[in-house]
């Protein structure tokens, strides 16, 4: 049957804080929501990927909300309210932000597949079929986990895990849970599970703690380095790991009880734990990967935006824009994978697509 393709200006593909602010800023720029631009998530309801992080999270252990432009966090949540999951407050702004500023999200819609052809972009989905001459891309990682498969894999008789599929520590209680992992998410995380049950801590590198206060400086100094980087097309690191872990006050503890003595990575899984190649064994009930998660690129495959050393050449005020086609922005991706990072990158991809397809 033949697709019918909706011609839109702008696609923004993904609504999360990186979607949403591209959104707000074209809106106000003057592109007409529905005609001139289009929002598409995957999602049935807003929140992006903070719908699906772990109830333990919550207003007092996240790193910091940054407000989305034109309307505060705090006017829809209470941000005083600690025990507040992160999962129900950004869900319920990010909801109330779409309806103040009318936003044209559409949704649950999966784009699988952009092509180009006559020099516009054909944008394939599970549902409607669009076709833009412009692209913002801010769909995010938590969608494709990285999960490296060590030998054995297939073997292991316990529950193997993502970060992506944690709920909480209640899960594990009575369970032996080896914890691989370097970053911020393993180590919170092997905190709360180890108040419940026993945990082993298995890193490949050994840890990288630093003794320093997280300052605005520090993050703006890691987040240049980053952008450095995608600028070259080199892979974005994340910023933990230019800034090292700071020993906070609950690490520092952790250090302490000897919850962070940590082992080499193992060489195998057995289908009762796990093996070292010296022939050391350890029996385990779960074992919970937190091994990061990569920029959820995979419907842009046909476009060959990937470079050799597996990243995307970045150019433009912020690094949004793809150096080969500046038709395409990457917003949420490398350095601007925070919430005020996503925030700024809106608003740049916003203006830059704008000005380079002329629509104004
Ligand atoms: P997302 O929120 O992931 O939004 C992307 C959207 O695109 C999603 O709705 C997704 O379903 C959709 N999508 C993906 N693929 C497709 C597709 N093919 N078709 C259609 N839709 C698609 N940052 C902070 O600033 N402060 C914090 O405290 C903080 N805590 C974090 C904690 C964890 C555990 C993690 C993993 C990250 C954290 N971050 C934090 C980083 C955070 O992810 C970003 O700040 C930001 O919220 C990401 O926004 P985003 O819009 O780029 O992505």
């Amino acid at each position: 049957k033949p697709d019918i393709f909706y011609k839109v200006d702008i696609v923004v593909i993904g609504a999360g804080q990186a979607g949403l602010s591209a959104a707000y800023h074209l809106k106000r720029e003057g592109i007409e929501p529905g005609k001139g631009f289009v929002v598409l998530d995957d999602e049935f309801g807003s929140g992006g990927a903070w719908q699906h992080r772990w109830d333990t999270l919550t207003l007092s252990n996240v790193n910091g909300i940054n407000d989305l432009p034109g309307l505060a966090f705090d006017a829809v949540v209470d941000k005083d309210d600690k025990g507040l999951q992160a999962n129900v407050a950004l869900p319920k702004y990010y909801e109330q932000y779409e309806k103040t500023f009318d936003l044209p999200v559409i949704r649950p819609i999966r784009v699988t597949e952009v092509i180009e052809r006559k020099g516009r972009f054909l944008i394939h989905t599970n549902g409607v079929q669009f076709s833009a001459r412009g692209i913002i891309n801010a769909t995010g990682t938590w969608k494709t986990p990285n999960c490296p498969k060590y030998p054995g894999w297939e073997k292991f008789k316990g529950r193997q895990l993502h970060t992506g599929e944690y709920h909480g520590p209640e899960e594990f209680r009575g369970k032996h849970v080896i914890i691989v992992g370097a970053g911020i998410s393993a180590v919170q995380l092997l905190g709360e599970i180890s108040k419940v049950t026993s945990t082993t801590w298995v890193t490949r590198r050994s840890p990288d703690f630093r003794h320093y206060e997280f300052n605005p400086e520090l993050g703006r100094e890691a987040v240049a380095m980053v952008e450095e980087r995608v600028r070259q097309g080199l892979p974005p690191k994340s910023v933990v790991s230019v800034t090292g872990l700071p020993i906070t006050p609950a690490i520092e503890e952790m250090l302490n009880s000897g919850k962070l003595d940590r082992l080499p990575m193992f060489d195998e899984i057995t289908e009762n734990g796990v093996r070292w190649n010296d022939g050391t064994t350890m029996d385990a009930d779960v074992i919970f990967w937190n091994t990061g998660f990569r920029h959820s690129l995979d419907h842009l495959a046909h476009l060959n935006l990937v470079t050799e050393d597996g990243g995307v050449v970045m150019a433009g005020q912020l690094a949004t824009q793809v150096a080969k086609d500046p038709r395409i922005h990457l917003t949420g991706y490398g350095p601007s994978a925070s919430t005020i990072g996503a925030n700024r990158a809106g608003r740049a991809a916003a203006r830059e697509l704008i000005d380079f397809l002329q629509l104004k």
